[in-house]
């Protein structure tokens, strides 16, 4: 599943090879692909029919093109195994091909949805003033954008009755943090997933949110990283990165800090990486006698 650094860069390719387009026709070979898109593949396709792609946009993990002249934008959910292709119109169609973009410019080239498992797809809605398809702005800001505000995300912290990896997980709060980089930036911070916000200092909070700009910003500074072999990012390249992570991946492996053996352990149908002296578990709380 692609996480931020990944699908920023798709964002980029996108921005590079389909902004400023216009489009001369759409072609959906797979209904499942449109099916968040409320009038179906034929109202879809006659809704971009003729309209300019403005500069891709991104919040978290959501992606979208907005459509020049008039308040809506194609959404794009990439889900596990989504790709979005800038490909030659001539190359021979990929296998799970869905949803084909042409433009009427004579560039040679397309836009090409991908995807073997069926879980993405494109849609268009609205967008609010601030530009975000309607279907996305419930979703908090993410850590990249330079309007995020640290301060309130601190507030908020303190007031959830949440634990630390949780909170870093629930978009209302912030977005495009994900698995292996909640547990990238814990580790880094010396926090345990299960620590309760309640009890984070200021200077903590500040001190996590800067470890998971780093982690985002080197994985971006190589072409962003993903443990799922299906994502190809939009020119057809891998983002498959193999930097060495530091907890997320390394059970029983030496803390890079310390030289503790790493631990895993399952975390909401998931798992959360640490290192057990580095990383100490909260203290349970105190019984009180009845
Ligand atoms: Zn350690």
């Amino acid at each position: 599943m692609p996480e931020l650094p990944e699908v920023e860069v798709v964002r980029r390719g996108l921005e590079r090879w389909v902004s400023g387009r216009t489009v001369g026709g759409v072609e959906v070979l797979h209904p499942r692909a449109v099916r968040r898109h409320i009038g179906g593949g034929s109202d879809f396709a006659a809704g971009l029919l003729g309209r300019r792609i403005g500069t891709a946009r991104r919040r978290g993990k959501y992606l979208w093109l907005p459509l020049e002249d008039g308040g809506s934008a194609v959404l794009g959910h990439l889900g596990m195994s989504g790709q979005l292709l800038v490909q030659p119109e001539a190359a021979v169609d990929e296998k799970h091909l869905r949803i084909r973009i042409r433009f009427g410019d004579g560039l040679g080239t397309e836009l090409r949805f991908v995807d073997q498992r069926t879980f993405g797809g494109l849609s268009v809605h609205d967008t609010t003033p601030d530009g975000l398809p309607d279907a996305i702005a419930h979703i908090a800001r993410d850590p990249l954008d330079p309007a995020f505000d640290d301060a309130a995300f601190h507030r908020a912290l303190r007031l959830r009755r949440t634990t630390i990896k949780r909170a870093l997980l629930d978009q209302s709060l912030v977005s495009g943090v994900g698995n292996i980089y909640a547990d990238e930036a814990l580790w880094r911070a010396g926090l345990h997933y299960d620590r309760p916000t309640a009890g984070l200092t200021r200077a903590r909070s500040v001190e996590l949110l800067g470890h998971v700009r780093d982690v985002m910003n080197a994985a971006l500074a190589v072409g962003g990283t993903s443990f799922d072999s299906l994502y190809v990012n939009v020119n057809g390249e891998s983002g498959y990165f193999d930097r060495s992570l530091d907890a997320y991946g390394r059970e029983d492996e030496p803390c890079r800090r310390c030289g503790t053996a790493m631990r895993r352990r399952p975390w909401m149908n998931r798992s959360s990486y640490f290192c057990p002296r580095c990383q100490r578990p909260p203290r349970p709380l105190p019984r009180v006698a009845s």
